[in-house]
């Protein structure tokens, strides 16, 4: 087995979080390296991109987590767009979340920040939307970002220009540890040599697959399909958010349709029929003469998922091993503050009072009985 350099630093996983990260070690002149197995069946590349704080509901400090990561996002997709040269589409174009009657509205947990619709706003705010969908809450401070075709492609090359070292093709097979501690790890090389490198510390972001490095940690593999159809430019302008399905209209037309929520997938591989029939049934009861628009691709990935639906943020038992997993169905939303918090708690820097919180709440300890 070759023996690597000394590497301070290192992170698992090349997906978003593991790039978000990273990115921020890298703009305070840090140096780390980024062991990525294959960024390519990386959720990051899967997402619909949305920005759905309010429309996905969430609730308490999962709340106030999407809402001060989405009140971060400006700047940081700023500075991406500034050291890459590419735009990423972010875009606060409002989030519609239909309803078949007012109680579901009521109940709703984020109501008290939508602006509620009646069957006529509605349409006139959703040209075309189907008839069944009598209310509707419109939140306008939600968005959405393009991921697949640009977020991805940017933070990489934000990173790698702002000198982050990345061993793409390599697997993390096992974590050297001694008296508690990390000191390194050896992983599989797209050669199919053994390798190791030591380490001070070390950033667990391996998304669905990070119990295959560390299984102490509750994650597991939530499956989403997706498809794509192209619409006329500027047809749809809101992103629509039904109970199973949603909209998602990028800038030229091409409207992300999401997703499917298979929890018994493990790692199954590829898009199956009745899948796509979900997604199509979904367009129907949403937009229904987008079903005839034609369709562009059809992919699939795996939601990094823990038993509460939380992230898992912070120190592990291990010393000098951090964790940033289990980001499930909101990673895009949450990679902005994520990247903040796990900076300042690498580098031991002074937290504020809601990031203490956060911290607490998310982290690996609320599994231990
Ligand atoms: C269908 C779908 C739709 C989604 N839509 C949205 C949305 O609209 N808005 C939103 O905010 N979020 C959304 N998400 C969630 C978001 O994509 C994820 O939460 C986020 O991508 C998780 O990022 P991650 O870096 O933890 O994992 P990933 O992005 O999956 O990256 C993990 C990386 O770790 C690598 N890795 C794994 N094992 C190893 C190893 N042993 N050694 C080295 N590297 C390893 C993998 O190869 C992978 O590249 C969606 C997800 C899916 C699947």
């Amino acid at each position: 087995m070759t023996l690597e350099t000394k590497n301070s630093i290192i992170i698992i996983g090349g997906g978003l979080i593991g790039l978000s990260i990273a990115y921020k070690f890298a703009k305070n002149n840090c140096k780390v390296l980024v062991l990525s197995k294959n960024r390519n069946e990386s959720a990051g590349f899967v997402a619909a991109g949305m920005l759905a704080t309010h429309a996905e509901g969430l609730e308490d400090e999962l709340l106030k987590f999407g809402q001060e990561s989405q009140s971060l996002i400006p700047k940081w997709i700023k500075s991406i767009e500034q050291d890459s040269g590419i735009k990423c589409g972010l875009k606060k174009c409002g989030i519609v979340v239909p309803f078949k009657n007012k109680e579901d509205l009521e109940e709703f947990p984020t109501y008290k920040y939508g602006k509620y619709l009646n069957q006529k706003d509605l349409q006139t705010e959703i040209n075309g939307i189907n008839t069944i969908w009598k209310h509707a809450l419109l939140f306008e401070q939600d968005g959405q970002i393009d991921n697949r075709r640009r977020l991805m492609r940017a933070l990489e090359r934000a990173c790698s220009l702002n000198g982050v070292e990345f061993k793409e093709g390599s697997e993390v097979k096992d974590l050297i540890i001694e008296k508690n501690k990390i000191i390194g790890a050896i992983f599989l090389c797209a050669t199919g040599e053994l390798k190791k490198i030591n380490c001070e510390k070390a950033i667990l972001c391996s998304g669905a697959w990070s119990k295959n490095i560390f299984n102490k940690i509750p994650i597991f593999p939530v499956k989403g399909q997706m498809l794509s159809i192209q619409g006329p430019t500027n047809f749809l302008k809101r992103v629509i958010f039904g109970s199973k399905t949603y909209l998602v209209p990028r800038d030229d037309g091409l409207i992300i349709v999401g997703a499917t929520v298979e929890k018994n997938s493990k790692f199954n591989q590829g898009n199956t029929p009745n899948g796509i029939k979900e997604l199509q049934e979904g367009i129907r009861s949403l937009l229904p003469e987008a079903i005839h628009w034609p369709q562009m691709e059809h992919w699939w990935g795996f939601r990094p998922c823990t038993p509460d639906l939380q992230p898992i943020l912070g120190k592990s038992e291990i010393k000098n091993l951090f964790l940033a997993t289990g980001h499930y169905r909101n990673g895009v939303l949450f990679s902005a503050i994520t990247s903040d918090l796990l900076f300042k708690l690498v580098q031991k820097k002074n937290f504020k009072e809601s990031e203490k919180i956060f911290l607490e709440k998310f982290s690996l300890d609320r599994f231990r009985i």
